[in-house]
C-alpha cells in the first residue's frame, strides 16, 4: 500500500495554536506554554495517519514536517556540478555604466 508515514515536529517553528493536539492527541500534546511536543518517535501507524496528516496540513506555522524515506528502487540522488569557473567569460557580459549629462 502507501509507504510507513514518519513526522517530526520542529519546536523552534512551533507558535503554540494547538491545532495538532486538537487533531492527533495521541501524537501531539502540548506544553505548560502552549507549545507542542511530539509524543513518541514520529513513526505513524496508517490507522492514525489521516489524524496526524490533518494536523500537518493545518498547522499554521508548518511546523510538523514528513520525513521522506527513500525506496530502494528509487534512483541514487545525482551530485551538483559545479559551474566551469575556469572558462567563465566575464568580458562580454559585464554591464555597462555611463553617466548622462
Ligand atoms: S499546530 Fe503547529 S503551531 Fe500549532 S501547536 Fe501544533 S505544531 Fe505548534
Amino acid at each position: 500500500m502507501t509507504d510507513k508515514m514518519r513526522i517530526k515536529l520542529d519546536r523552534t517553528l512551533c507558535d503554540g495554536f494547538g491545532i495538532c493536539a486538537r487533531h492527533a492527541p495521541e501524537y501531539f500534546s502540548l506544553d505548560d506554554w502552549g507549545y507542542a511536543v511530539l509524543v513518541g518517535d514520529g513513526n505513524i501507524p496508517d490507522a492514525d495517519r489521516d489524524a496526524v496528516q490533518r494536523a500537518l496540513m493545518d498547522c499554521p506555522v508548518h511546523a510538523i514536517l514528513q520525513i521522506g524515506e527513500r525506496r530502494p528502487d528509487e534512483k541514487p540522488i545525482q551530485p551538483v556540478r559545479e559551474p566551469d569557473l575556469e572558462h567563465l567569460k566575464t568580458e562580454d557580459n559585464e554591464a555597462e555604466w555611463g553617466f548622462t549629462r
